[in-house]
């Protein structure tokens, strides 16, 4: 031994730390039982990295569709003399203000949410129990609620409350004229089923925290984290996601559902941008930009 590893050594005792050739023992007879161990460990760090690669992946993806869609339909810009068809639910300068991929998830969430109501609601509207319904509020209401008018009238949802089952008290009846300049209310159903990729959306958060806070206890047969106490919470939804490889395997199936979701959800987007572009324009916005640019070339 030499003389610093004396000094160490007599350092150690005196302050009652364990002695390190004694640990190095202890965890020889506790390693000596692990089959593989250093197979085992490349596993888990591969599985990890892979967990914050694909996290990483449908981050990007979901700050891309926050700032870009999910917010109002039709903004005029007014400062800045723009059009807006369809803008995003949080600006880009907001995303620092959602700093956990938690909430940036739920913000998510809650785009999917209205769109599904949107999509119900819409077929409700054009459904035949719906028109019939719109009858008898219009002959029971007579006229425009606004201006009187009695001549091309409609019904208009003032709560969501009883959706589906409306009563006058629901509803209002407006002329053609009236309506457009109506602002509409954000559609909110109640009891609407929740969109079905919700449940995914969930346990992909809580493996992704598995994976980023959990030890693997080294002493368990299989390879498996660790369910101390301190741990427990982290399986709450599933206790087989103890197990390293169910988890990895589920996490990964997840991974691939949330992203094939995204390219039709945009594709959606995309087709009520053009829809919105040319009832408002009378042509697509692309166009719209062409001969703009024709008409700027020609000057
Ligand atoms: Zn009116």
């Amino acid at each position: 031994m030499t003389e610093d590893l004396k000094e160490y050594d007599k350092l150690i005792k005196e302050k009652g730390i364990s002695d390190v050739n004694k640990m190095l023992e202890e965890s020889k007879i506790l390693t000596k039982n692990i089959p593989n161990l250093k197979e085992r460990h490349e596993k888990v760090v591969a599985a990890r990295g892979n967990v914050i690669e694909a996290s990483v992946k449908i981050e990007t993806a979901l700050n891309e569709l926050i700032t870009k869609t999910g917010g109002e339909n039709l903004v005029i810009d007014s400062e800045k003399k723009e059009l807006h068809l369809i803008t995003g639910a949080k600006k880009e300068n907001e995303l620092g203000s959602l700093p956990s991929f938690k909430k940036r998830m739920n913000v998510f969430k809650e785009i999917l949410k209205k769109k599904n109501d949107e999509f119900t609601f819409t077929e409700y509207i054009q459904s035949e129990e719906w028109k019939k319904k719109q009858i008898d509020f219009v002959k029971h209401f007579k006229k425009c609620e606004l201006c009187g008018e009695t001549e091309q009238l409609s019904a208009h949802h003032i709560s969501y409350a009883n959706f589906g089952h409306e009563s006058v008290s629901d509803v209002k009846v407006l002329c053609w004229q009236c309506q457009l300049e109506q602002k509409q209310n954000p559609i909110k159903l109640p009891n609407s089923h929740e969109p079905p990729l919700f449940a995914d959306l969930e346990k992909f958060v809580a493996l992704r925290d598995i994976f980023a806070h959990v030890p693997i206890s080294w002493f368990a047969k299989e390879l498996e984290f660790d369910d101390n106490p301190q741990y427990k919470h982290f399986f709450k939804l599933d206790s087989k996601w103890k197990n390293v490889r169910v988890a990895f395997e589920e996490f990964m199936g997840i991974q691939k559902n949330i992203l094939a979701v995204i390219p039709e959800y945009v594709k959606q987007v995309e087709l009520e941008r053009k829809m919105m572009s040319s009832i408002l324009l009378g042509t697509e916005l692309k166009n719209v930009s062409e001969d703009d640019k024709r008409d700027n070339s020609t000057n």
